[in-house]
């Protein structure tokens, strides 16, 4: 006997109101029976489908399968008979609208294990019951009778001993009702159709049996009709269990998923693009606004090889700084190290996108510079303001004669580098580029500085000046310098000089910007790498110390600003939780419309693991293009003119990415999660909701 029910009892249980399904049921069922189950409605009919489908669990008594028990079934061995023996055909029909005919009916032929031999078969399949037109046709466009149809093609693809049917023709028109009673009865030939149905009169002429329920029990069992002796198909029809097969099976469905709604993979992909570049610009602008690092490098830029020297508050003279250097094989020195890394900050003038501060540099290693050569180094988001900066440097009169440009991506600000020439001699003029200038305690900028021999010692002239008045005022500069000036005059103009220029003779010229004199605080030396710098400093002669210039040293008062900035970083770590939660809740939520489809998977026979691994799979597919939209935003941002933004680095864009798939992946866990366990009844009626 293929199944046998004795005493069976469903006893449902809403918020402790007990209602019973059915109750003492003694029944058997065997191969090449069509069994009608008639009754009123609320007489137990479809429950009694969903305990012999194993789609709901039965309380009392014991359900008999193949002759043995199975009341101590686990969850997994539910899973299993399911996927074994059972075949469901739904009054609603419970097939996957977004797919087509065909990919319906694949569903149903995971163990087969050659995609085009499923497609052979669906095929087959589907000229059977008469779809041959619609197979590639989404079944949402299929009329009732159609869909249907579709859905006894799938139950036959599976190929199942017991099929069960509940009101399988219940939204049918008469034609359509025949052709599926008929196709029902076809298919019992060698398998037990059990169908539930209000309407037995008309099945009648196809079955071979009529039970009538009343109450939750049986109140008639009537043999119509005496079952053909067909052959009887025993074998086992589970999937394979080939890690490969499954993987392949995987990849498959969440492909399958991915494009059967596409709205819905639009819709994600676009929010986790648009999280992810919110997540992006938060980092951006708040992460380095806002949070102020306790420790920073001992220059701002950090040049590769670079070693920072000193004396223990000693100055350093010249022998000493060559007897050091060639004994240490330092490739070049420069004096003091204030020269080696210094700002100029040229303000927004005419049609300048924006005031810049450029950071001046001397890395040798880097590009080799020649006497009055530099590099500008410069985002290309800059562009449009480079013969402006250019010319900055270039009319000011400090020594710089040539300068190429390199315009980058990554470049997170203006960069002057300058050859070793250049700094050596002309380093305090380049750095009194728009210097500060006090005139009776008004303060002003000075774009430059210049020789005029015709003024004597102390006495200044004033070229392009906006002050009214200064003749014989005294004036203080901020470029180094202990003396005080006076105007002699402030009559002159020039036009495009870029500002105001002070006149001075070439003695105070030279008493302003002489370079140290033979002895320094401190200098620097160039090495090829840190690694030839640090072992360099390992053997510096007693008191003197070296570090590199990238060396992290604490900030003053970093207390402080630990203090100051934890808030800013608990905000921002809050903003990235909300960020992470509200898309994971969009999620959670929008991906319930698959709750349906993947309780007809199980009903399908699709293990719990294929399905929801290919929920992963498909969460990684929507993923996907965050992938590149993440750099591409990066690069619109990095070449958009005025901003700041550097090309978003590897880091970055790391954690940002692992961060979205973190997310994605969250949600399919937790959508797995929450219909794990859900009885195949639960997960149908919900899904329709
Ligand atoms: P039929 O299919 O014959 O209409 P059912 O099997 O659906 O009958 O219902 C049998 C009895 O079980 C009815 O009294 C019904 O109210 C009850 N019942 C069915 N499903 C549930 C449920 N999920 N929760 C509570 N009671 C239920």
């Amino acid at each position: 006997m293929l199944l046998k029910l004795e005493n069976i009892g469903k006893i449902y249980d809403s918020n402790g109101i007990l209602t019973i399904g059915i109750r003492n049921v003694n029944l058997e069922f065997d191969f090449n029976e069509f069994v009608l189950i008639e009754g009123e409605s609320g007489s137990g009919k479809s429950t009694l489908l969903n305990v012999v489908g194993a789609n709901d669990t039965y309380e009392e008594g014991e359900l008999y399968f193949n002759g043995s028990e199975t009341s101590h079934y686990s969850a997994n061995d539910w899973e299993r008979y399911r996927e074994q023996n059972i075949s469901t055909v739904f009054q609603d029909f419970n097939i996957i609208e977004n797919l087509t005919v065909s990919e319906n009916i694949q569903l149903a032929l995971f163990r087969i294990d050659d995609i085009k031999e499923r497609k052979r078969i669906a095929k087959e399949l589907i000229d059977k019951v008469g779809l041959t037109k619609q197979a590639s046709q989404r079944c949402s466009k299929l009329s009732g009778g159609e869909k249907q149809r579709a859905v006894i093609a799938r139950a036959l693809a599976k190929d199942s001993p017991i099929i069960l049917a509940d009101e399988p023709t219940g939204n049918l028109d008469v034609k359509s009702s025949t052709e599926i009673a008929k196709l029902l009865k076809e298919v019992s030939s060698g398998k037990l159709v059990i169908v539930v149905t209000h309407n037995a009169d008309f099945f009648k002429q196809y079955a071979t049996r009529r039970v009538r329920m009343y109450d939750g029990k049986v109140s008639e069992d009537k043999l119509i009709e005496k079952p053909a002796e067909a052959a009887v198909k025993r074998e086992n029809n589970s999937a394979h269990a080939d890690k490969k097969q499954e993987l392949k099976n995987t990849v498959w469905l969440g492909l399958l998923n991915y494009k059967s709604r596409p709205r819905f993979t639009v819709m994600m992909s676009f929010a986790l693009a648009v999280c992810a570049i919110a997540l992006f610009i938060v980092l951006n602008v708040f992460g380095e606004t806002l949070i102020k690092p306790l420790k920073t490098t001992l220059d701002g830029v950090g040049i590769e090889g670079k070693v920072i020297l000193s004396n223990a508050g000693a100055l350093i003279t010249e022998d000493e700084l060559n007897g050091i250097s060639e004994s240490l094989g330092a490739g070049y020195s420069l004096w003091d190290r204030e020269l080696s890394e210094f700002f100029v900050t040229i303000p927004e003038s005419g049609d300048m996108l924006k005031a810049y501060t450029v950071t001046c540099l001397y890395a040798p290693y880097r590009y080799a510079l020649e006497g009055a050569e530099a590099v500008l180094v410069m985002p290309v988001s800059a562009a449009r303001d480079e013969q402006a900066i250019k010319d900055t440097f270039l009319r000011a009169g400090v020594g710089i004669t040539s300068i190429r440009t390199e315009k980058t991506l990554s470049a997170d600000g203006v960069y002057l580098y300058l050859g070793y020439d250049a700094l050596a001699n002309n380093g305090k003029k380049i750095q009194s580029i728009y210097n500060k200038m006090k005139i009776d305690g008004y303060e002003t900028t000075v774009y430059t500085f210049r020789i005029n021999d015709g003024l004597g010692s102390g006495e200044i002239n004033l070229v392009n000046s906006d002050f009214w008045n200064v003749r014989n005022k005294t004036v203080v500069l901020s470029a180094k310098s202990n003396m005080l000036y006076t105007v002699i005059d402030d009559s002159g103009i020039e036009e495009n000089a870029g500002g105001l220029i002070v006149e001075m003779n070439a003695a105070d010229y030279d008493s302003v910007f002489s370079e140290c004199a033979g002895s320094a605080n401190q200098a620097c030396l160039y090495f090829s790498s840190d690694k030839a710098a640090k072992a360099a400093i390992e053997g510096l002669p007693e008191g003197y110390m070296g570090m590199l210039s990238a060396s992290k040293i604490y900030v003053q008062g970093a207390g402080e600003i630990f203090t100051a900035n934890i808030l800013y970083y608990l905000a921002l770590i809050l903003v990235g939780i909300c960020l992470a939660v509200l898309i994971s809740v969009i999620f959670m939520r929008s991906v319930k419309i698959y709750q349906t489809d993947f309780t007809v998977y199980r009903t399908l026979g699709i293990s719990r693991r294929i399905s929801s691994r290919s929920l992963n799979i498909q969460m990684a597919l929507i993923f996907l293009p965050t992938l590149v939209l993440m750099p591409l935003v990066s690069l619109i941002a990095a070449v958009m003119p005025g901003s700041t933004m550097a090309f978003i680095g590897i880091g970055e864009y790391l954690f940002i990415e692992i961060m979205m798939l973190l997310i994605v992946e969250f949600v399919a866990f937790g959508f797995n999660k929450s219909i794990k366990g859900q009885s195949v009844r639960t997960g149908l009626r919900r899904g329709l909701k």
